[in-house]
This record gives structure tokens, C-alpha cells and sequence, in this order.
């Protein structure tokens, strides 16, 4: 352990200068002690300071920027006084829900514009006040230009996932709007990596910036089996088929370094008969969600995907990380291998390498510091025989730095794992009533305080919905039904389901009888 991680096992979250409200919330939300970027950010940026953070998601990071934030903003100002600009929607939106999760006793509106969603609806949430904004970039520039939204009070400015937005070429638009808030204002910059843009950036736009970087292998590598398979390139395909079938992964995600690369793969494994979608920047945005969707939703066991394709995708059940093209770098190596082995399940990462490539490995291995054998057969492996397990509904995250202590308990697990064939099951059809309308249950009703009227702000907030979009809520004792418009309702539930709602988590699924 190093002496920084000693240092902050020590620190609570009551030491770090949090308000009773804040600290109420995070206690009922069930966080122990801070993550280490959030026990060396929530201190400097309580100060004022400038703080840029190079930490990945699953590091705790928004709460690092978020809790601070809060607890600078002034309610009973109107104006916006706080910005959060993020590369994609799926960002955008889980960072709203962990923001309101914190709010929960503090009187803050925080609103999310995002592209993809209709304008009108976000600029009347606008106009009914926000503290906070939290943004996608072309849709804040939208709202800008439309004269919806004015930064000129906005002196709590936040880049989440920079690196991204650069990929993405969104940073000229993120310098236009940083130039549109106050001069003196207070900019937190999170990013994984941090490349020769993102650094000219944080020089002009940021004043004495404290650099904290969290070094992600401490938070997922240890949890998570590395191997190699070394084939020339014309025998990829068919050695990635032969890998898929004997690792037969619950789910997998196989990184690409191209567009091009992702599309012709995808092609390959469905020509040899596998269940497989991809991900990439070539899509829409629509196709996008609708394939995290389903890949979310376990309705697709393989997803190619290339690196940029994959940062908004927070899945915590895939079993196998395969990187198809070794990654250019050990930062995107460590950061690719973080999608398995999450909240302290075992995981695996084969990284596939032509002979020419071994040296690349080679270097990884040594900034790693993990050992990376050579991939063997599941049944020829004697001590690592044992897959890792199939995640259990409602259950809780460990601590973030005490994620590794849980693999003992995966191997005692194993009885539970399900054998599931190659191929796509069969999806259940979505059960309709005669309107078009889809009933939704939720784990919580009168008895855990919760009223027809905070169901429909959920709808309303957290999964963007239209008045018109809801027929029907019911809260009864234990539990609540809400009807919705059948297209959305899948929506719905991945909007809502596992966000909080008067402080506990609430479980959304459709109601199948
Ligand atoms: P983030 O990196 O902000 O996306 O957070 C990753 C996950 O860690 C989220 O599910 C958070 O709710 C959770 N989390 C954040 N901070 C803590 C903490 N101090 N203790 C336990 N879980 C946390």
C-alpha cells in the first residue's frame, strides 16, 4: 500500500469540512469513508482551489467535485451558478441522479440539457430555475445561442471526463463556453489521461490548479486475471471465435482501436453465428443508446466497441474484457480492463497481440506491475478455474477501496453461476395494456414515505418524460405501479432504476404479470 492510500484510510468523510446536509445525505446513501480522490479533492476544492483530477469513472469522482460543488452554491440565488460539462448523454444523466442523490437535503435545482431530448422541455426546466447545470456540450451551446441559459454567475465550472470531450472535438466548444463564465470563477477538470490539449487547456483556462491523480490499478487490476494470446493477424478472428467459446462470458466487451476495425469485426463474428453488437462513433445517437441499452439489459452478451464508443458505458456485470487490438497505452489498458472485475467481482482481460506486438505487452506489463500469462483453456487452468459470478439484484457496492478484500467470497459463489448457450435467449415480450401502455413496478410505496406526486417528478427528472407520457400511478403500501407510453418505458427503467428517491435507492422493472 502506498503511503498516499495510508494517509486517506485515516480520513473521514466528517473531517473533511462537509455541511450537516451533505454529510446527511452521503450517510444515508450508505458511503462509509471517501475514495481517495474524493479525501484529496473535497478539501482543496472547499478551499477554492482549482483541482484537476485524473481519475477514471468508478474512482468516485463525481462525488469528489459534486459535494463540494453543492455546498458552494447559494440557494436562494436564482441564477446558474454552477456548470458540469460532459462528453456524452449517459454521463450527463448519471451524474444529475448522483447529484440529486446528494442534494437530498439541500434546496438545489439541478437540471440536465442534453442533446437527443426535446429543447423546449429543458429550457422551461430552465426557466424555472437551476442552480446547477449539467450539460452535454452541443446542448449547452444550443441553449446559449438560444439565449436559454447565461453563464455569467457561473463561477463553479466542471469538465467531466475532458480527455473524452477532446476525442470527441468538442474541446473548442468547451474553451467558447469556459470564456463565457465569470473570470474569476473555479474550475475542477477530471479527466483519465491527460494529453498535451487537455494540458494547454487546464494552462489557460485554470489558475493554480492542484493536480490529483488516482492511479485506477489500484482500484481494478488486482481483482481482475490478465492473459495474452499471441496470433499473427490473419488468424485473429478465428482465435477470438475459439476464446469466446471456451471463456463463454455472461458478457463481454472486445475493444477495437478503429471505427473501421469495430464494424468489420462485428461482421466477422456474426458471419460465424455469434449474438454480437458493436459500439462505435459512426453511429447515431440513437443506434448508440439502443445498443448499450440492450447490452445493459443482458439482451447481448458480446459488444465491440472502440475506446471513445465505451467511456459512457457503466456496466458492473461484464465477466471478460477481450482487447481485441492491443491498446496504445498502459493508461488505456488499465482503463479498458476497469470494465470487468467491478465492485469486487473477479473478472478477465485477454489481450490479443501479434508477434510484432509482444514488446507493447511487455511495456504494459512493467506499468502495470500485473502479471499477464499466456491464455490458456478455462478447463486447463488449475487455480483460476473458477468464474466469477453472476451479480445478485439490490446488491450493495463495496466500499471503493475495499473492493479487492471481496474475492474470497466470489470463489465460495460458484454454484450459482448459470450456464447460458452462445446465443441470444429469446427476449420475453414486453407485456402492453390495450392502450399501448406499459405498467412499471417500484420496490417502494406509502410506507417508505413515497407519494404519487414524487413518482411523477421521478418520471418527469430522472427519465425525461412528458406529462402525456404517463397513464397511470398507483403507490400502495409496500410497493408502486406507474403506467408509461410503451416506447419509453424501457427508458424509463433504465433511467430510474437503481437512482434514489427520498434518499434509498428505488428498483425499477417492467411489470411482467
Ligand atoms: P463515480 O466514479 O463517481 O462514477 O462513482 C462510481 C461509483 O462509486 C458510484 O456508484 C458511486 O455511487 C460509488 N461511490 C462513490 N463514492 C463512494 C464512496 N465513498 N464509498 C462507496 N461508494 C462510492
Amino acid at each position: 500500500m502506498t503511503e498516499e492510500t495510508e494517509q486517506t484510510e485515516e480520513r473521514l468523510f466528517k473531517d473533511l469540512g462537509l455541511s450537516p446536509q451533505i454529510q446527511q445525505a452521503i450517510d444515508e446513501i450508505g458511503f462509509e469513508k471517501p475514495s481517495p480522490i474524493q479525501a484529496e479533492a473535497i478539501p482543496e476544492l472547499l478551499a477554492g482551489h482549482d483541482v484537476i483530477g485524473q481519475a477514471q469513472t468508478g474512482t468516485g469522482k463525481t462525488a469528489a467535485f459534486g459535494l463540494p460543488m453543492l455546498q458552494y452554491l447559494d440557494p436562494s440565488n436564482d441564477e446558474v451558478q454552477a456548470i458540469v460539462l460532459t462528453p456524452t448523454r449517459e454521463l450527463c444523466i448519471q451524474v444529475t441522479q448522483a447529484l440529486r442523490s446528494y442534494a437530498e437535503h439541500l434546496d438545489i435545482e439541478i437540471v440536465a440539457v442534453f442533446g437527443g431530448a426535446p429543447i423546449r422541455s429543458q429550457q422551461a426546466q430552465l426557466r424555472s430555475g437551476a442552480h446547477v447545470v449539467v450539460a452535454t456540450v452541443g446542448r449547452m451551446k444550443d441553449l446559449i445561442s438560444r439565449r436559454s441559459l447565461v453563464l455569467t454567475a457561473a463561477r463553479f465550472v466542471v469538465l467531466d471526463e475532458a480527455d473524452e470531450m477532446l476525442d470527441l472535438g468538442f474541446i473548442e466548444d468547451v474553451e467558447r463556453i469556459l470564456r463565457m463564465c465569470p473570470s474569476g470563477r473555479q474550475t475542477a477538470l477530471f479527466s483519465a489521461t491527460m494529453p498535451p490539449p487537455i494540458k494547454r487547456l487546464a494552462d489557460t483556462f485554470m489558475y493554480d490548479p492542484v493536480t490529483i491523480s488516482i492511479t485506477p490499478k489500484t482500484l481494478t487490476v488486482d481483482a481482475i486475471e490478465q492473459a495474452y494470446v499471441e496470433v499473427p493477424g490473419k488468424a485473429k478472428v478465428d482465435k477470438l471465435v475459439d476464446v469466446v467459446k471456451a471463456e463463454d462470458p455472461e458478457q463481454a466487451i472486445l475493444f477495437c482501436r478503429t471505427k473501421i476495425g469495430a464494424t468489420r469485426l462485428e461482421r466477422d463474428l456474426k458471419n460465424r453465428g455469434l449474438d454480437v453488437k458493436a459500439l462505435h462513433g459512426d453511429l447515431s445517437q440513437g443506434v448508440r443508446d439502443g445498443v448499450m441499452l440492450a447490452f445493459k439489459n443482458h439482451r447481448c452478451r458480446l459488444l465491440v466497441a472502440t475506446d471513445i464508443a465505451a467511456r459512457g458505458l457503466d456496466v458492473d456485470h461484464v465477466t471478460h474484457v477481450i482487447n481485441y487490438d492491443i491498446p496504445n497505452s498502459s493508461e488505456t489498458y488499465v482503463h479498458r480492463i476497469g470494465r470487468t472485475g467491478r465492485a469486487g467481482r473477479t473478472g478477465r482481460a485477454i489481450t490479443f497481440v501479434t508477434p510484432d506486438q509482444m514488446r507493447d505487452l511487455e511495456q504494459i506489463k512493467s506499468d502495470v506491475k500485473a502479471s499477464i500469462a499466456e491464455w490458456e483453456k478455462p478447463e486447463d487452468r488449475i487455480e483460476h478455474a473458477r468464474p466469477p459470478r453472476r451479480k445478485r439484484r439490490g446488491e450493495k457496492p463495496a466500499p471503493l477501496d475495499d473492493q479487492p478484500a471481496v474475492l474470497v467470497e466470489e470463489v465460495e459463489d460458484v454454484d450459482e453461476v448459470v450456464e447460458v448457450p452462445l446465443t441470444e435467449e429469446p427476449e420475453a415480450a414486453i407485456p402492453e395494456t390495450p392502450d399501448g401502455a406499459v405498467k412499471l413496478f417500484i420496490n417502494r410505496g406509502s410506507r417508505s414515505d413515497i407519494t404519487e406526486e414524487d413518482l411523477r417528478w421521478a418520471l418527469k427528472e430522472g427519465a425525461v418524460l412528458e406529462d402525456g407520457q404517463v397513464a397511470d400511478v398507483r403507490v400502495l403500501e409496500r410497493f408502486s405501479f406507474v403506467e408509461v407510453d410503451g416506447d419509453v418505458a424501457e427508458r424509463t427503467v433504465e433511467f430510474l432504476d437503481g437512482s434514489r428517491l427520498k434518499g434509498s435507492a428505488i428498483r425499477v422493472e417492467i411489470a411482467r404479470s
